[in-house]
C-alpha cells in the first residue's frame, strides 16, 4: 500500500541546528524503567523506534554528574566513560535506522534525593526534596553554580563522544533548572533571583554553553514548560514564563515543550483526552522561528497532521504511543494506518520508572522484551506447522494469543461463549473515562479479521468435550476470572462470614451484567487500582449514594504507580463521594456495614442498602481442569493428545498488560511439542572491556 497524500507532511525532513531529522516523527525523552542499570535493553528497545520510523529517537533523563542520582528510580547517566560506551550501545542503534538520537541531560535539584551517592543535592534555595523524601537541598552558591556549568558541559562532551545528535538543557518537570525559572522556587536575591532575566540566566548560561562546546556538530535543544502553574484556565500562561520564552526565543535550535503540571502531560486517558496541552502550549511558535516539538498522545495521523499544519508544532512528540507503536512511521508511511496499534492512556508504562522495572506496556507486549528475549513488535518466527490451535476466551490473553498465533501461520480457531469478542476489555470499556481501553480489543480484532487461517466461533460456550472433540493439536484455555462475592481479598484472607443478605451483595460483574444496587451503598474497595474507584463513579453516575471504603490511606492507591492516583481521589470527592480510608469491611447485617479502623481496630457503623465488593477474582480454571482431567482418565494410549496449556486471568488474575502478554509469550513459544518456555536473558550493569 501507499501512502495517503495528506500525510506527506509528516514525512518532511526538519533541519535542527546542525542535522536534520527525516521526518516529523519525534520520540521525546522518555523514561523506561532501564536507565544505566540495563544498557543493552534499553540500546534494542531505543533502536527498534528508530526501524519504525522515528525520525528522532531520545534517551530518559541522563544526570550529568554524581552530585545528581534518582535511585531507586533507574535514570541515565553521563558521568563517565563507562556511561559514554554504554550510550553508543543506543545511539549506534539509532543511527542505524537513519535517525537521530537525543539525550536528555539532567540535574535534579530538590527532584532528587541522591539516595546513591549520597551526595548532598544542590537546589536554587534550600528546599524540601519534592517527592517526599525527608532531605532539603543545600542552596548553591555562585560557586556551585560555575560548578554545574562545568559538569554541564564536560556531560554535554561526552554526549557528543557517545554519538548524540541532540543535546538538551532540561528545564522543566520540577528539576533543578525548572526550580532557577520559577518565580515561586526561586527567592534568591543575587544575578540568578528575582527579575525574569536572573531566572532564565542560568539556563541561558547552559545553552550558550553548550553550544560553544559541541553545537558544530550536535543541535541544542531545551525542554520547558509553556506555563509555570500560576495560571488560571482560561488564561494558562503567566507574562512572565511567557517572557521567559521571549528572552530564550532564538539561542536553542530546537523547542521541546511541555506543560507544568505532570499528571495533566502525562494523564490516563480516564482524565485526559488526545491533544490536550495545544491550548497551553501552542503560542510557543508564534515567538520563535526554531523547530518546536509537543507532545498529546498523539495517535491518529489526522491530529498529526493538523497539528503540524495549523503552526503549532514542527515535529509530532510522543512517548507513550512510540511505547505502544514503535511502528506508527512505518505504518503511516505504507499506507497501514489501520494497523495502528494506538495507546490506551493507562500508564502501565510509566509503572516501570515508579517501581523501578523494566518498562511494560499494555498494547504492545514486546516493550522491554526486545533485547531479553529477542522479541520484535512487528516480526515473529513463523511456525513449523500449520497444526490447528483451539483458543477458548476472547479476552486480552485469548485475542492476542489468537493474533500472534494466526501470524505464525496456523490455522486458529477462537471459541468465545458470549457473543462479543473482547472478554473483560468489553465489559470494562464501557466504565466511565475507560472507553479507549477498547483499543485493545480493536487492534486484535481488526488483525484477526484480516487472517484467512484464524476462524472465530461466538456464542460457543465450549466443554471439554468439545475442546477434545473438534481435531486440535494444541488448546489454551484463556477464559479469564470472576470477582469474588464472598469479601476475601488482602483484608480477609478466608471468607467474611458476617455479610448479610445475598441480594445485597454485589461484584463489579454484578454492575456490568446491569445488576445495579439502589439508594446507599458501599463500595469497599480492596484491589486498590482503578476498579473500586470506577465503579464508585459508575454507581454515581446511577444515581447510587457512594460510600468507598478502603483499607489504605488513599483512594485507589496503586494509582500512584500509574500516575493517577490524585485525580481519582479528586474526582471522587468532586462527585460527592464519601471517602473512608483506613478502614476494613467487617460485616454487614442488610441495613448497616460494620467498618474496623485498621489501626485501632475500633468499629463504626455505615448505613448501606449495599455492598459492593472489589476485592479479588477467581480463576476461572475449572475448564482447563476438567479438559486435564479427562486425558488422565483416557489414559495414554488415547492419541492423538493434545498439547493444553492456561494462560491469562484463568490462570492467574492480574492487571490487562500481563493478560495480553500471557498470550503473546504462549503464541510465541508454541512449537510442535507445545510450549517451550524460557525465561529470557538478564541484562547486567555495563562493563566496560
Ligand atoms: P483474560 O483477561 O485472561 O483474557 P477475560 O476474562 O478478559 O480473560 O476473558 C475471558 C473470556 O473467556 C470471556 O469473554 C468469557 O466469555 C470467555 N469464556 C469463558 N469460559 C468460556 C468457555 N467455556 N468457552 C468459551 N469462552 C469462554
Ligand atoms: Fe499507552 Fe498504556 Fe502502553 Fe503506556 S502502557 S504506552 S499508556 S498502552
Amino acid at each position: 500500500m501507499s501512502r495517503d497524500p495528506r500525510y506527506d507532511i509528516l514525512f518532511e525532513p526538519v533541519r535542527i541546528g546542525p542535522v536534520q531529522a527525516p521526518n516529523r516523527f519525534y520520540q521525546v525523552p522518555h523514561c523506561n524503567g532501564m536507565g544505566s542499570l540495563r544498557p543493552r535493553m534499553l540500546a534494542e528497545m531505543r533502536g527498534i523506534k528508530a526501524e519504525g520510523g522515528w525520525g528522532v529517537v531520545c534517551t530518559e533523563y541522563c544526570s550529568i554528574h554524581p552530585s545528581t542520582d534518582d535511585l531507586p528510580h533507574p535514570y541515565a547517566s553521563l558521568w563517565d566513560q563507562a556511561d559514554i560506551k554504554a550510550h553508543a550501545l543506543m545511539t549506534e542503534k539509532v543511527h542505524e535506522h537513519g535517525a537521530l538520537a537525543g539525550v536528555e541531560l539532567w540535574a535534579g535539584g530538590a527532584g532528587a534525593a541522591n539516595l546513591l551517592t549520597r551526595e548532598v543535592p544542590l537546589g536554587v534555595t534550600s528546599m524540601p526534596n519534592v517527592q517526599g523524601h525527608p532531605y532539603q537541598t543545600r542552596a548553591m552558591d555562585l560557586k556551585d553554580i560555575r560548578k554545574l556549568r562545568r559538569w554541564h558541559r564536560d556531560a554535554a562532551l561526552r554526549a557528543r563522544d557517545a554519538g548524540f545528535d541532540i543535546v538538551y538543557i532540561y528545564a522543566t518537570h520540577m528539576y533543578l533548572l525548572s526550580q532557577f525559572l520559577s518565580p515561586q522556587h526561586n527567592q534568591r536575591r543575587d544575578e540568578y533571583g528575582g527579575s525574569v532575566e536572573n531566572r532564565v540566566r542560568l539556563v541561558r548560561e547552559l545553552i550558550e554553553e553548550t553550544k560553544d562546546a559541541i553545537g558544530d556538530t550536535c543541535a541544542v535543544a531545551v525542554r520547558m514548560s509553556a506555563d509555570d502553574g500560576t495560571g488560571t484556565l482560561e488564561h494558562p500562561v503567566s507574562d512572565d514564563r511567557r517572557e521567559m520564552f521571549e528572552i530564550l526565543a532564538e539561542i536553542p535550535d530546537l523547542w521541546d515543550v511541555n506543560i507544568h503540571n505532570y499528571e495533566h502531560e502525562m494523564g490516563v486517558s480516564r482524565f485526559v483526552q488526545e491533544a490536550s496541552l495545544e491550548n497551553t502550549m501552542s503560542y510557543v511558535k508564534s515567538i520563535t522561528s526554531k523547530p518546536v516539538v509537543s507532545v498529546g498522545r498523539f495517535t491518529s495521523p489526522d491530529t498529526m497532521v493538523s497539528q503540524v499544519r495549523r503552526g503549532i508544532v514542527d515535529f509530532v512528540g510522543a512517548a507513550r504511543p512510540s511505547i505502544a507503536d514503535p511502528f506508527i512511521p512505518r505504518k503511516i508511511a505504507e499506507g497501514r494506518q489501520d494497523e495502528i496499534r494506538e495507546c490506551i492512556g493507562c500508564n502501565i508504562c510509566y509503572t516501570g520508572d515508579s517501581l523501578s522495572v523494566p518498562i511494560r506496556c499494555t498494547q504492545n507486549p514486546t516493550m522491554g522484551e526486545e533485547w531479553r528475549r529477542g522479541w520484535h513488535p512487528e516480526r515473529i518466527q513463523p511456525g513449523s506447522s500449520h497444526a490447528p490451535v483451539l483458543v477458548i476466551g476472547s479476552g486480552p490473553a485469548g485475542l492476542e494469543a489468537t493474533r500472534a498465533l494466526g501470524q505464525r501461520g496456523y490455522d486458529v480457531m477462537l471459541a468465545e461463549a458470549s457473543t462479543e469478542l473482547g472478554g473483560r476489555i468489553t465489559r470494562e470499556c464501557q466504565l466511565p473515562g475507560l472507553s479507549e481501553w477498547g483499543r485493545v480489543r480493536d487492534y486484535r480484532v481488526r488483525q484477526i479479521k484480516t487472517m484467512p487461517n484464524v476462524h472465530i466461533f461466538l456464542d460457543n460456550n465450549v466443554s471439554a468435550d468439545d475442546a477434545l472433540s473438534i481435531g486440535a493439536d494444541h488448546i489454551v484455555v484463556a477464559t479469564g476470572s470472576t470477582w469474588r462475592a464472598d469479601g476475601v481479598g488482602r483484608y480477609h484472607e478466608k471468607p467474611c462470614l458476617d455479610l448479610g443478605p445475598v441480594e445485597q451483595i454485589f461484584t463489579p460483574d454484578d454492575i456490568f451484567r446491569g445488576r445495579v444496587p439502589q439508594g446507599k451503598a458501599v463500595v469497599f474497595d480492596d484491589d486498590h487500582y482503578y476498579m473500586g474507584s470506577v465503579i464508585a463513579e459508575a454507581l454515581v453516575a446511577q444515581g447510587v449514594e457512594v460510600c468507598f471504603v478502603t483499607p489504605e490511606n488513599l483512594v485507589s492507591a496503586w494509582g500512584v504507580m500509574t500516575d493517577e492516583q490524585f485525580q481519582t481521589q479528586q474526582r471522587l470527592i468532586q462527585l460527592g463521594v464519601k471517602i473512608i480510608t483506613a478502614h476494613g469491611l467487617d460485616g454487614y447485617d442488610g441495613t448497616n456495614a460494620r467498618l474496623g479502623c485498621v489501626y485501632t481496630e475500633q468499629s463504626r457503623m455505615v448505613a448501606a442498602d449495599a455492598i459492593v465488593l472489589v476485592t479479588a477474582r477467581t480463576p476461572m480454571d475449572d475448564l482447563y481442569r476438567d479438559i486435564i482431567a479427562r486425558l488422565e482418565s483416557a489414559g495414554p494410549e488415547s492419541t492423538p493428545v493434545p498439547t493444553v496449556d492456561k494462560i491469562g486471568d484463568c490462570n492467574a488474575p492480574a492487571i490487562i498488560a500481563a493478560a495480553v502478554y500471557a498470550g503473546h509469550r504462549y503464541a510465541r513459544e508454541l512449537g510442535p511439542d507445545g510450549v517451550r518456555s524460557d525465561v529470557g536473558r538478564q541484562d547486567k550493569v555495563f562493563v566496560p572491556d
